[in-house]
């Protein structure tokens, strides 16, 4: 796209807050800018469909504080970027045309021959109440709806605003922008012939992980939004159809619904845990403390893999381990094939189904997902006089290879990767925990531990229970769950299998449980 002498901007509505709601054609066009032009409500989330080489460029009015940009400073920047050739994604929270000024951007585009596209989004008006249970019409209530800014100041002599024709003339009434002037908003509408008893919720930040959202009638809204501390930005939901929430609410009622959550999985694998926490509503704070990098030195491995005829079991005791064991095999010109003539065995279920992506189906999974499970079902099948080669990270355990040696194997320990501590983000961490922040950490291995303990620094164990005090810990299994514990803390929740999904669903329960005692 780069070629044009002439740029494009792309208008994307970016969803009222979910990256999840983002439309595909949002996404493909993420994928491709050269340059990012987003504000305030457009979730920073989204960029990370972006892609490393582009340009970002924030014009919030909002958070940064600073008013860096005004309308007139962000149309010139568009034009200016599409003169410059680039291809433009200028990213705005909900959908671009309501209530966002982006037909303003487009007639400056066109007035400069820039050519352009509009991607709508879902806007925050259906959004905020989806998300807060509302249906914003239904059959039994209301067969109309209306989108109106309360920003404009009611008082005023000529307004825009019909209030007379709206008060009684749409069933349900949305209205954005409008918290400063909820007191004014009301009045309005009861003046103007609205039932005082009218059921009205106000949602704010909807459909993230901040939602708050709270219900009251014309009459007591202004009370019940000033006692909960609600502010912009905040949709405002007037009509019959609010009753409806008692019924459908879903999103804040989720068992881990504004609970945040840190994540101290590798970087290439925080994914599935990440995934599964947030199908439940928690608020990931994702903190990579291990790094996975190849080892400088495979000697091991090729010594073994010249002559692996001779050996009778292959053990993997992670994914990790699985990944850069067949990366380098394939980087040898080998593959499956050669290690037809030995067994494989692998320490639990995920590592099992990595092997079969890489074309092998494991001989041997144990009952216990652990280095002791292993080594006993492998007694079991009988190891005495074996050769065994197992790839693995350059620091691990060494009950296994000792378990195993004992009863008489040769075993080979080749190592395939290594764990390093990761840059960055360190002083992010300890912000977090230091402003209490964060309600439960999860660890899932011993190095994510260690290396948490490294980022977070405390500089001694009272300042560390300082830190992590009302933290919950969640471990995946008795092996972490002796780390944490030999690091002086408590272990809150452990899953009696030690799966990733077993341990979101001891987390899930442990809350239930929380609140159900509270
Ligand atoms: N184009 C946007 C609206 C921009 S006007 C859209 O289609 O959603 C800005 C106003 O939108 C805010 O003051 C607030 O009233 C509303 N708004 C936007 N995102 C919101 C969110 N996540 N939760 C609640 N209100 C939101």
């Amino acid at each position: 796209m780069s070629s044009r002498s002439v740029g494009k901007v792309y208008l994307v509505g970016a969803g009222p807050g979910d990256p999840g709601l983002l439309t595909l054609r949002g996404k493909y066009l993420l994928e491709r800018a050269e340059v990012v032009v987003y504000d305030y409500l457009a979730n920073k989330k989204l960029l990370r469909h972006v892609p490393e080489s582009a340009e970002l460029i924030y014009v919030g009015k909002k958070g940064g504080g600073l008013h860096a940009y005004t309308q007139e400073g962000i149309n010139n920047l568009l034009v200016e970027s599409g003169k410059a050739g680039k291809m433009v994604v200028r990213l705005k929270g909900g959908d671009p045309f309501i209530f966002g000024r982006g037909a303003e951007e487009i007639e400056e585009l066109v007035a400069a021959g820039i050519p352009f596209e509009v991607v709508p989004g879902v806007t925050s008006a259906t959004a905020a109440a989806t998300y807060a249970g509302i249906p914003i019409t239904h059959r039994q209530y209301t067969a109309s709806v209306a989108f109106i800014t309360g920003h404009e100041d009611p008082a005023k002599k000529k307004s825009n605003i019909h209030w007379d024709k709206l008060a009684t003339g749409a069933g349900t009434i949305v209205i954005f922008m409008g918290i400063k002037n909820l007191p004014i908003i009301t009045n309005k509408l009861i003046e103007n012939g609205r039932d005082p008893k009218t059921p009205v919720a106000v949602v704010r930040w909807a459909s993230t992980p901040e939602q708050h959202s709270v219900e009251g009638t014309l009459e007591t809204i202004t009370d019940v939004v000033r006692e909960a501390g609600i502010k912009p930005p905040a949709l405002i939901i007037v009509g019959e159809v609010v009753k409806l929430r008692n019924t459908i609410d879903w999103y804040e009622k989720r068992p881990l619904f504004g609970k945040k959550i840190v994540v101290t999985r590798t970087r290439e694998q925080a994914s599935e845990l990440v995934a599964l926490l947030e199908e439940h509503g928690a608020d990931c704070l994702e903190y990579s403390t291990i790094h996975i990098e190849p080892v400088e030195d495979y000697r091991i491995l090729d010594r073994e893999l010249e002559n692996i005829g001779a050996c009778q079991w292959l053990i993997f005791t992670s994914i990790n381990a699985v990944t850069y064991f067949f990366k380098h095999l394939h980087a040898q010109g080998r593959d499956a094939r050669s290690l037809a003539g030995s067994k494989v065995a692998v320490v639990g279920k995920a590592t099992g189904e990595e092997l079969l992506k890489c074309g092998i189906k494991a001989d041997l999974v144990p009952e216990k997902f652990t280095g002791e499970g292993l080594a006993e079902a492998l007694i079991n099948v009988g190891v005495t006089g074996n050769r065994i080669v197992i790839p693995r990270a350059m620091a691990a355990r060494d009950v296994l290879p000792d378990i195993l040696k004992e009863a008489g194997a040769e075993v080979v320990i080749a190592p395939v990767y290594q764990n390093v501590p990761p840059r960055g983000r360190k002083e992010q961490l300890r912000e977090e925990l230091e402003e209490k922040n964060v309600d439960m950490v999860t660890f899932t291995s011993s190095s994510t531990v260690t290396n948490f303990l490294t980022m977070v620094d405390a500089a001694s164990a009272d300042e560390l229970h300082q830190l992590l005090n009302n933290v919950q810990i969640a471990s995946i299994g008795p092996i972490t769950s002796k780390t944490i514990m030999d690091s002086g803390l408590t272990v809150d929740v452990q899953p009696e299998r030690y799966t990733i999904a077993d341990m979101v669903n001891a987390i899930v329960d442990h809350y239930r449980n929380s609140t159900k005692s509270a």
